[in-house]
């Protein structure tokens, strides 16, 4: 064995996993969540709580974006799996095939506006696509976002290709082009729209990397009937925010209540979709945005978007998060943050400045400009795994599981009070 070579018949400790991984796999990663005090190397998970490799447990309120929305290992999820790999594999991405068309199905019969569904491995990749279709739908090329948005970090292969792989069937014209306006400023957005050559408004229904700040009432109302008004497409990224995370299972849909439901032309879903088992993601498409997938069949492929061992995991993933339990759980531990948090920013105002609350979509801004960081590696000392925003420090998001017991609940209420109290008061000083 050569001397490099770890013995892998043992599992690696802690310290060698992180040196392997520094050296081989992310190391700047490691370096830097290192500093921040946190060194998890995962090792057991079971619903909402993941063990480093040590042993040491941790309460999951970060869980992946929402991979875990259902827990870590939910027992139904893993016998669908099992179930499935008695039966089936990945399949053949030139097939129409019982399992892909049955989750299609149910996708597009839970997505207002929806008339077709293409699977992606990510979410990236689906975004990649809602992208596509709205420039092969519209004939234009340019996108409008929002500044501190995401939407992963796919995007080149297309255009690698030879033309031929389609890269001029979905981008006709000029290279794209990405504008990037204020978020919540629906003038912004009608600014950019006004000369009529947007393919695509792109919008998270809740940006998480800023710290999920919550928008006017009406917003995305806004943006559906400007882009209306303009002939772009309205694509929702519903990567984090789907899925039940709002009480609702999309997050328009909560951004609808009181208000039109903001339909969207495309929308994209991720994460969760694979139960934390199998990667799956999916975008949505309107009839209008699908039209492509009526005039060439091969336009866009992708060999393990719709793996069938996936598709199994998310009808099972989409039964249980639109199962009454589930729905009357979401709702009672909406009310259980909302009272909690709210009393903590009122028993904190030199420390804490706003609770940002869609449902369990949650961001939590403090008054310091590392705050989020500084509650990272404080709730990390304490048991928790919650993490800031990648885009404003500030802010800690707080992602609650949808299946969260009420003792899990207060036990990371009461442990978010702990960390708080070791936030400095007054901000930056
Ligand atoms: N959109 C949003 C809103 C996301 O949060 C993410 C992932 N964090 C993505 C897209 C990209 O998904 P993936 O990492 O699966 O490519």
């Amino acid at each position: 064995m050569p001397e490099t070579q770890h013995d892998t018949s043992r599992p690696l400790s802690r310290e060698a996993a992180l040196e392997l991984a520094e050296r081989h796999l992310c190391p700047d990663r490691v370096r830097t969540l290192r500093a921040l005090g946190v060194d998890i190397v995962m090792g057991r998970r079971e619903g909402y709580r993941i063990w480093d490799v040590d042993g040491r447990e941790f309460l999951d309120l970060h869980l992946n974006g929402g991979v875990y929305n259902l827990g870590h290992r939910h027992p139904e999820l893993l016998a669908v799996l099992v179930q499935a790999l008695e039966s089936l594999d990945i399949g053949n991405h030139h097939f129409p095939s019982v399992e892909r068309a049955l989750l299609a199905e149910q996708l597009v019969g839970l997505t207002p506006g929806a008339q077709y569904a293409v699977f992606a491995s990510g979410g990236g990749e689906a975004v990649d696509l809602a992208i596509k279709s709205a420039r092969r739908a519209t004939g234009r090329t340019k996108v409008v976002s929002v500044t501190g948005g995401y939407h992963g970090h796919t995007g080149l292969a297309l255009a690698a290709g030879d033309e031929r792989a389609a890269s001029a069937f979905f981008s006709p014209g000029a290279p794209g082009e990405f504008a990037h306006v204020a978020y919540d400023d629906l003038d912004a957005i009608e600014r950019e729209l006004s000369a009529g050559d947007v393919a695509a408004v792109v919008l998270e229904s809740v940006p998480a990397t800023v710290g999920f700040p919550v928008a006017s009432p009406g917003y995305l109302a806004g943006v559906r009937a400007l882009c209306d008004a303009s002939g772009a497409l309205y694509v929702a990224d519903e990567v984090q925010t789907g899925l039940g995370r709002t009480g609702h299972l999309w997050a328009i849909q909560a951004a609808g209540a009181g208000h039109d439901v903001p339909v969207p032309d495309v929308l994209v879903c991720g994460k969760g979709l694979s139960g934390g088992l199998y990667p799956i993601a999916a975008t949505m498409l309107s009839e209008r945005a699908g039209r492509w997938l009526e005039d060439d069949g091969w336009s866009h492929v992708s060999t393990f978007g719709g793996s069938e061992i996936g598709c199994r995991v998310a009808r099972a993933v989409l039964d249980l998060t639109t199962r009454d339990s589930t729905r009357a759980r979401v709702d009672s531990l909406i009310g259980r943050f909302a009272s909690g948090l709210t009393t903590l920013v009122e028993a904190n105002p030199e420390r804490l400045a706003e609770v940002r609350q869609t449902g369990l979509v949650i961001g939590l801004r403090t008054t310091h400009p590392q705050g989020g960081m500084l509650l990272t590696r404080e709730l990390h000392r304490l048991g928790v795994w919650a993490m800031f925003a990648g885009f404003d420090p500030s802010c800690l998001q707080i992602k609650p599981g949808l299946l969260l017991d009420d003792a899990s609940a207060d036990l990371a209420l009461e442990r978010l009070g702990a960390a708080v109290a070791s936030l400095p008061a007054g901000g930056a000083s």
